[in-house]
């Protein structure tokens, strides 16, 4: 007989994962088809996010800013270090563990809240059945009350440069966390996020890194005072960042791979040891679903959903990368939550205003909300308050007195509209103003805060007076 279940979800990334611990803990039963296989040949979970996106990418961010630190930076503290080797074998194993680690809990996580794990391939059929193929190639269908599609992204391809991740010479994220040597030089096309957090790990532990970005504007999501700050900073530590330089071809050499671009003066060439893609992500709905199923995709193959993530499809929903918005974990994981809270009969709800984006470069790049340029173009009137770091105690004491922080409020209600930082720790410092925006404060609101002294927080408290000329430890203008 084929079994029912309340729930089931395609996809065990951050997405999938939450929305089935979520849908557990509301007592629906549920189950999570999930196929990836990890780095040593076993079923994993986690889905991109932990096997070979946020997590890794952050623990080889941290080994190498420690190894870049302590060769250039104890300097200023009055330390003299000497000696100091790089033993990357070790640096992949402590990612790999943490990567295994994290996975593991999730699969632990399941266990403990009855969510059933079902691997293989999973593929939605007309009358919410899912249809799961396992690795050895046998086929089970079962039926579903309610289906979440989560299968996530995929890295972009460009004929211009074909990956091959085995190989190790032209690759994607994938294989740039796995080089097991340092590669004297290293081309990467587009400066986005990816290609800047990953071209920092190679740039601190001694590739010289040539950014190729086919558009003029750096960082065009962000706020472009920020942005424009973030390209200084990243030119000083040595990153070759060329702007409006589109790749549009390659050769395999034997000293690596030429690089063919174009940009305003004409066609030029370089030669780089290896070559990271990171041009963008896809949807993932490769063998999704069933022609018969009638599910609907939009624009760029996103699945159709409206503001619920419900789908053309009545009880069919679909959360995480593979719909519309920022392809982050986070978003992913709270419309999870959503859709699991709905379909228990519950309000659940998100705010797609108040999503934090963070790069994890040297210094942190973080925001919230609307950036300046956004506000002009909608025609919204606003009032901004800036603090640089160099004037925050706490960051000249640990030696990161570098970036600010720009807080936008409404002119007329002062409702805070956004905040960017780029600084010393800006992932963790963005959550106050996220906070701040999900509950409709004000900028006066955060100015009469108290804010712990000396801490880097205090450089946000400063902005957000700055809004009303009231910064103490800036000259206002
Ligand atoms: P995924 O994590 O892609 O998971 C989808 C899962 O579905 C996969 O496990 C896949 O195997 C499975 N699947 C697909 N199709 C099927 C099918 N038919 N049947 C069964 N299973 C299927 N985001 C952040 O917020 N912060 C970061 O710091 C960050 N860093 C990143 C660094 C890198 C290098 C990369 C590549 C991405 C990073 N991201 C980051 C983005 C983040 O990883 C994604 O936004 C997130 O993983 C999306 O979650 P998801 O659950 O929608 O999809
Ligand atoms: P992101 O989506 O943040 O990962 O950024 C991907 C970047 O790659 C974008 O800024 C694109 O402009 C850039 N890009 C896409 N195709 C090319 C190309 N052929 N050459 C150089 N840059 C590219």
């Amino acid at each position: 007989m084929v079994k029912t279940y309340d729930v089931v979800i395609i996809g065990g990334g951050p997405a999938g994962y939450v929305a089935a611990i979520r849908c557990a803990q509301l007592g629906l039963e549920t189950a999570c088809v999930e196929k990836w296989i990890n780095f040593k040949g076993d079923p994993a979970l986690g889905g991109t996010c932990l096997n070979v996106g946020c997590i890794p990418s952050k623990a080889l961010l941290e080994s190498s800013e420690h190894y870049h630190y302590l060769k250039e930076g104890f300097g200023n503290h009055g330390i003299q270090v000497e000696g100091i080797t790089l033993d990357l074998d070790k640096m992949m194993v402590r990612k790999e563990d943490i990567v295994l680690q994290l996975t593991n809990g999730v699969s632990t996580l399941f266990k403990a809240n009855g969510v059933e794990w079902l691997q293989g391939h999973g593929k939605l059929l007309a009358g919410r059945q899912v249809e799961i193929t396992h690795q050895d190639g046998s086929v089970d269908v079962v039926n579903a009350d309610h289906v979440i599609i989560a299968t996530g992204s995929m890295p972009i391809e460009i004929g211009a440069a074909p990956v091959n991740n085995a190989e190790g010479i032209i690759v994607d994220s994938t294989g740039a966390l796995d080089f097991r040597q340092v590669p004297k030089t290293l081309g990467v096309i587009g400066a986005g996020v990816i290609g800047l957090e990953l071209g920092s790990v190679w740039n601190r532990l001694g590739a010289k890194v040539i950014m190729l970005e086919a558009v003029d504007d750096f960082l065009a999501l962000a706020d472009q005072q920020i942005a424009r700050e973030a390209l200084r900073q990243f030119k000083k530590q040595g990153l070759d960042i060329r702007l409006g330089a589109r790749v549009m071809a390659t050769e395999k050499i034997a000293e690596g791979v030429k690089v063919h671009f174009k940009d305003k003066e004409g066609e030029h060439e370089i030669v780089v040891e290896k070559l990271l893609v990171s041009v963008g992500r896809r949807p993932n709905t490769d063998n999704v679903a069933a022609p018969g199923s009638d599910l609907l995709f939009g624009e760029r193959g996103f699945i159709h959903v409206g503001d619920d993530c419900e789908t053309n499809l009545p009880g069919v929903y679909a959360i995480g990368d593979v719909v519309r918005g920022p392809m982050l974990a986070h978003k992913g994981s709270e419309e999870g939550i959503m859709v699991a809270e709905i379909i228990a009969g519950q309000h659940g709800h998100l705010n797609y205003d108040a999503i934090p984006w963070v790069i994890y470069t040297h210094p942190e790049i973080a925001w919230v909300g609307k950036t300046e340029q956004a506000l002009k173009t909608e025609g919204i009137p606003y009032k901004i308050g800036t603090f640089p770091f160099s004037a925050n105690g706490r960051a000249k004491a640990m030696d990161t007195a570098i970036g600010m922080v720009k807080i936008l409020a409404h002119a007329e209600t002062d409702t805070l509209l956004g905040c960017h930082i780029i600084g010393p720790y800006a992932s963790e410092l963005i959550q106050e103003a996220v906070l701040a925006i999900e509950f409709q404060a004000s900028s006066e609101d955060l100015a009469r805060t108290i804010h712990g002294h000396p801490t880097l927080y205090e450089a946000v408290h400063e902005a957000a007076l700055s809004v009303h000329g009231r910064s103490l430890h800036k000259i206002n203008t």
